[in-house]
């Protein structure tokens, strides 16, 4: 993958893990990753349509899955797929917790992790700063 890619889709992205929300300003040691949706192992797949930012967390959870069991049901459901599905349409944030709307929202809450103490509170800290409070 050449620079030129990684910066379409970092723009595309406005410099926020697709993910879960971080701003990749708010983790400036940690860089963000340009990762495949649809995980190489399954699929050779380097076009933008294929590839999403993700922060460090979400894409070391996320790995190649595709999909996560929802609990309540026992049922498999997809996860988020950035290039598909709409944000808002999945979660919503409420003080810096990522809440999941959907079957496919809480499913990929839960398995990417995106409630983790540290996550929140940065989430929280960017939204207070972006606020100007
Ligand atoms: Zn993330």
């Amino acid at each position: 993958m050449d620079a030129t890619t990684r910066t379409i889709v970092r723009e595309r992205a406005e410099w926020r893990c697709e993910y879960c929300g971080i701003p990749e300003a708010a983790t400036p040691f940690v860089p963000f990753h340009v990762e495949h949706v649809i995980a190489q192992q399954h699929r050779v797949d380097d076009s933008l349509d294929n590839l999403a930012l993700a922060c460090d967390r979400c894409n070391a959870f996320k790995g190649p899955n595709l999909s996560s069991v929802v609990s309540v049901s026992n049922t498999v459901v997809h996860l988020f797929h950035p290039r598909i599905d709409v944000w808002a349409e999945h979660f919503e944030l409420d003080e810096g917790i990522v809440v999941g709307l959907t079957p496919k929202g809480r499913a990929t809450v839960r398995l990417l992790c995106m409630n983790a103490p540290r996550r929140v509170q940065l989430r929280e800290e960017w939204a207070k700063e972006d606020s100007g409070c």
